[in-house]
């Protein structure tokens, strides 16, 4: 059982994606996810930083209500889901549970309500920024508006630990990550994120941000986009192996239990050779059988390591 803790295939949704199709040019639909071994996904509510306050909330509800669509539409295939009990019970019957997040914090604009709203209608995480800075954090993309989190997004981070709520760090700037990690009372999560040890990309994880993340008893996802797995992809295209790479060096600083899948399937462009849509996850197992992983740290990895963090940033809301 896959659990991927991050995939853009609500924006695909609003542009027509048929999903029921096992389409030639789709990196994410029905027949793929099957394929993929995938129970569970994190679909993203993502607004671009181009968006204004206002079209940003209404593209996320616009998304979230695509979501509710297609669960309807799959008879059964497809349940929403908002915690690890829910999967449990989505997985005995079979069905593929579909969590909420919201990449880019912009549609709360500057309003704890509209936090509240979000979360109500099923969003589990937010990733703070997307590529700038936002009313709540700096992004990696920029990063010089507030030196990290803002006054109202150490706010965000309080409420998003009453509420249970996970703090995604993937896209933030570094002085974000560290203020998330000594305001965040819960484990903190980066959904999409690679290593910058391996690849020199502003946006991926240092070795002691890696570190961070174990002694937080927190969670990383590895993404999947070429630009953040090799330093150049268009030269040295990168492969099942690059991807296996970077889980392997992720899990040497942040543990075994810390690390996960965050593909970003229908959020890049381009995709490394061999794993051209969701479909091709199995190929990543093979490789970490292949390299000695046990069946056991290979279930950690491949989404028992999501559940189990959502349940300890759960728990840290009572
Ligand atoms: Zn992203």
């Amino acid at each position: 059982m896959v659990f991927d803790s991050h995939m853009d295939t609500p924006t695909e949704l609003l542009r027509g994606r048929d999903i029921f199709i096992d389409g030639s040019a789709q990196q994410v639909d029905l027949p793929k996810l099957r394929r993929g071994e995938v129970g569970a996904a994190f679909f993203a509510l993502y607004c671009s930083a181009q968006l204004s306050p206002n079209e940003a909330t209404a593209h996320a509800l616009e998304m979230a209500g695509a979501v509710e669509r297609i669960i309807r539409e799959s008879k059964g295939e497809f349940a929403s889901a908002y915690s690890p009990s829910d999967f449990y019970i989505n997985q005995a019957k079979g069905k593929i549970s579909l969590f909420l997040g919201m990449e880019n914090a912009s549609p709360i604009q500057e309003s704890l309500d509209l936090l509240e709203a979000f979360h109500k209608i099923g969003v589990r995480y937010v990733t703070l920024t997307h590529n700038g800075d936002n009313s709540v954090a700096d992004s990696a993309a920029e990063g010089s508006r507030w030196g990290g989190l803002s006054p109202f997004g150490k706010k965000v981070v309080k409420r998003m630990n009453e509420l249970g709520m996970m703090i995604d760090l993937s896209h933030a700037s570094d002085r974000t990550f560290w203020d998330c990690i000594e305001l965040s009372e819960a484990p903190v999560v980066a959904t999409h994120s690679c290593c910058r040890a391996l690849c020199p990309h502003r946006r991926n994880l240092t070795d002691d941000m890696l570190r961070a993340l174990k002694e937080k008893d927190a969670y990383v996802g590895i993404n999947f986009y070429p630009y953040f797995l090799v330093e150049d992809p268009l030269k040295t295209p990168p492969g099942v192996k690059e991807i296996v790479d970077h889980i392997d060096h992720a899990v040497r600083l942040a543990g075994v239990e810390h690390v996960g899948i965050g593909s970003d399937y229908d959020g890049i462009e381009i995709t490394p050779e061999g794993m051209e849509n969701v479909g091709c996850l199995p190929k990543v197992f093979e490789e970490m059988r292949r390299r000695g992983y046990s069946e056991e740290q290979i279930s950690l990895i491949s989404g028992e390591n999501l559940l189990a963090v959502m349940d300890r940033i759960i728990s840290c809301s009572k």
